[in-house]
């Protein structure tokens, strides 16, 4: 069993440390806002009060942050994961961000002898907290095997996809089905709503055929009872969206749904639904059509 250093308690992490514990690991955990550490004191994890005390000593760190920026304060930063490594000299970085900035992690922390893993996570809080994520892992073979019975605790599907950043590359192209999805069941509800189909019968007969989906499965409830709490937030996924669209654009891939699937979230922003769930993208069709999208 692990001893772990685990950094960002927010929606993901909160539900992921809990099943570390079950798993019968040891986990210290850090969070800038002290009152989301002090919330996993009762499930048992100790609560450090910095990078360095979180991940000082442990056999694996692990960060569930934000973004980009976020992960390269928390490794890079004068007090963080670069200057203080764990013993075990493993980090897991299970955030979605850019593909480049964790090779460029990945470089300086091997310097020092420490092995990244971008390992970032499908399946959402749901997933999180059933230990069912999808995790997609890039970086050195021999380190994820080293800790392959802590991410087993977490999920159920580690699919190893190759260098330092793969894992990352794999995330932006979940994301882009998850959005370009996401957009094709706001507009069937669109469809629907205005034709005065009822949403939920709409719902359970295209969950029997090909166009069901996670998407319609678990947000189509959300969307018809006019649910935009989060979730995964709006922010979040343009975060995602615009990597996606900076990874195709470097690589001169086009990708038009991405584009515009994009927009329409940049919509939602704009109207102040940033920490909305990405559900939230029905209140966009609302607006497009004047009419709200409700069950029949
Ligand atoms: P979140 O914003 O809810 O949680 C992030 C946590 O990190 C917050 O508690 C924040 O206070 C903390 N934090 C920020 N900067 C920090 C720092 N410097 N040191 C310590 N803690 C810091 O985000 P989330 O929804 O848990 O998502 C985390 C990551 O996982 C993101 O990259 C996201 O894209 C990805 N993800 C999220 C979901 C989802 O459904 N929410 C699903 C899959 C992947």
């Amino acid at each position: 069993m692990a001893t772990i250093g685990f950094i960002g308690i927010g929606v993901m992490g909160r539900e992921m440390v809990p099943n570390l514990l079950k798993g019968g690991h040891r986990v210290r955990v850090f969070d800038v806002r002290p009152e989301a550490a002090a919330s996993l004191r009762s499930h048992g994890a100790d609560i450090a009060t910095s990078v360095a005390a979180a991940v000082g000593g442990a056999d694996v760190a692990i960060t569930m942050l934000p973004d980009t920026s976020h992960v390269q304060q928390v490794v890079l930063g004068a007090e963080g994961i670069l200057a203080h490594p764990p013993s075990g000299r493993v980090l897991i970085d299970m955030s979605t961000i850019s593909p480049q900035a964790t090779r460029e992690m990945s470089a300086a922390l091997a310097k020092v002898g420490v092995a990244m893993l971008d390992a970032p996570v499908s399946g959402g809080p749901q997933g999180a907290k059933n230990a069912t994520l999808s995790i997609m892992v890039g970086g050195d073979g021999a380190a994820l095997e080293q800790v392959r019975p802590v991410l087993a605790a977490m999920g159920t599907n580690v699919v190893h996809m190759g260098v330092s950043g793969a894992g990352q590359i794999t995330k932006l192209c979940n994301q882009l089905v998850v959005g370009i999805n996401l957009q094709g069941v706001c507009e069937a509800l669109a469809l629907g709503r205005a034709a005065g189909v009822d949403l939920g019968k709409l719902r359970d007969a295209l969950l029997g055929g090909s166009a069901s989906s996670w998407m319609m499965q678990n947000l189509a409830p959300k969307m018809i009872d006019k649910d935009a709490d989060a979730g995964f937030r709006i922010d979040l996924m343009l975060k995602d969206l615009r990597l996606t669209g900076e990874l195709a654009f470097a690589l001169g891939t086009p990708l038009p749904g991405n584009a515009l699937v994009t927009n329409l979230f940049l919509e939602a922003r704009a109207h102040g639904e940033g920490d909305n769930g990405n559900q939230a993208l029905y209140r966009v069709y609302d607006r497009l059509c004047n009419r709200e999208v409700r069950r029949s």
